[in-house]
């Protein structure tokens, strides 16, 4: 009768922060960046010839791969690009976890992890972060089929020193490590220097947050010349048009930009540490961050009623009901003028108004 259920796949999905849209509110739940995109990218919008879009756009992204080559002084058959680091993520999952051992990531890290891993059927094990949320190195010396670490981890935002980050690599020559440096650009120190000594090295990097540009979708990984054109085969057997000419264009602007992007992450860092000893003088504890979002707990007021208290001023964050860090919320920088509006009202909630 309806047997063709028996059929589908069904998967829990991963479940993204909510997209509220309200013209007074404050959106601090999906790490976007509160600054516009390079000013280049307004031009190439304003300037695109729609008749391109009749034609098909390049494969390797063109233009963007160009821009990206030149800036992060690396050879263009050493990037792959997608859409969004997700795309690239999952496509890396896919084409270079397809041993039979686990993977390894940690307990707390980005919740679309075990989404691919369930989706691709690749076994994995996630060893516990220690008490004060720090990635213990050592849990990623065992056996495995890869490893995946977040650096700087979400939604810890805390950052793993690179000679430790090294130390995963050299303890597993079989696996390959990826680096998921979504926000690296905000603190931290990026694996990429290390691709020269390591070919079973990917450091996967996005436009979403540091490049103001979450909703292009782009994303790229650096690795080794044969590990990059395994992701590019693997991604060419499902979609192989996945980069759209506008997003390469857009993409390649942003990327053309130094001087800006420098200038808007150094803000946001700004931003971040104000916000950040503001919170800590008002009682609340807060992880150090090395991201564009901060880490509150408060040791009497519970992070549910926090969250549920900031949505009624349409303040959203984010708030994960999950073991170990359900009394934590995860806050996103916005601009000053709305930090300080907001730590108005993490005033209020801790003078118990
Ligand atoms: C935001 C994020 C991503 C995905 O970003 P895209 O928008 O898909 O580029 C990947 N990993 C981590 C840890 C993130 O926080």
């Amino acid at each position: 009768m309806s047997g063709w259920r028996d059929n589908l796949l069904k998967v829990e999905p991963y479940v993204p922060g909510d997209q509220p849209n309200e013209p007074d509110m404050i959106k601090l739940n999906t790490n976007e960046n509160p600054f516009p995109p390079a000013p280049g990218v307004k031009k190439v919008l304003e300037d695109m010839k729609y008749d391109r879009l009749r034609l098909y756009p390049p494969t390797d992204a063109g233009r963007l791969t160009d821009s990206l080559a030149r800036a992060y002084n690396i050879d263009r058959d050493r990037i792959f690009v997608g859409v969004g680091s997700d795309d690239v993520l999952g496509m890396a999952f896919l084409a270079c976890f397809a041993g039979k051992k686990e993977i390894l990531f940690p307990d707390i890290t980005y919740s679309f992890y075990s989404v691919w891993a369930d989706l691709f059927k690749i076994p994995y094990k996630r060893p516990a972060l220690d008490e004060n949320f720090r990635i213990k190195k050592e849990d990623y010396y065992a056996p495995n089929g890869g490893v995946v670490i977040a650096n700087p981890n979400a939604p810890t935002s805390l950052a793993m020193p690179l000679g430790d980050i090294e130390d995963i690599i050299r303890h597993n020559p079989d696996s390959v490590v990826i680096v998921d440096e979504a926000y690296i650009d905000f603190g931290g120190e990026s694996a990429r220097p290390l691709l020269e000594k390591y070919d079973n090295l990917l450091v996967v990097q996005t436009f979403s947050k540091s490049r103001s540009m979450a909703g292009m979708r782009i994303g790229f990984a650096l690795g080794s010349k044969e590990l990059i054109k395994e992701i590019y085969s693997v991604r060419n057997s499902y979609n192989s048009y996945t980069m759209s000419m506008v997003s390469i264009l857009c993409g390649a602007a942003a990327v053309d930009d130094d001087a800006y992007f420098k200038k808007t992450v150094s803000e946001v860092v700004g931003i971040r540490n104000y916000t950040r000893s503001r919170l800590l003088e008002l009682g609340y504890d807060v992880l150090e961050s090395a991201t564009n979002f901060l880490f509150v707990e408060h040791p009497e007021i519970s992070a549910k009623d926090i969250f549920e208290k900031l949505k009624k001023k349409h303040i959203y964050v984010r708030y994960f009901n999950a073991p170990r860090i359900n009394n934590r919320i995860r806050m996103s920088m916005g601009t000053k003028e709305e930090m300080d509006k907001v730590l108005l009202e993490f005033e209020r909630i801790a003078k118990g108004e």
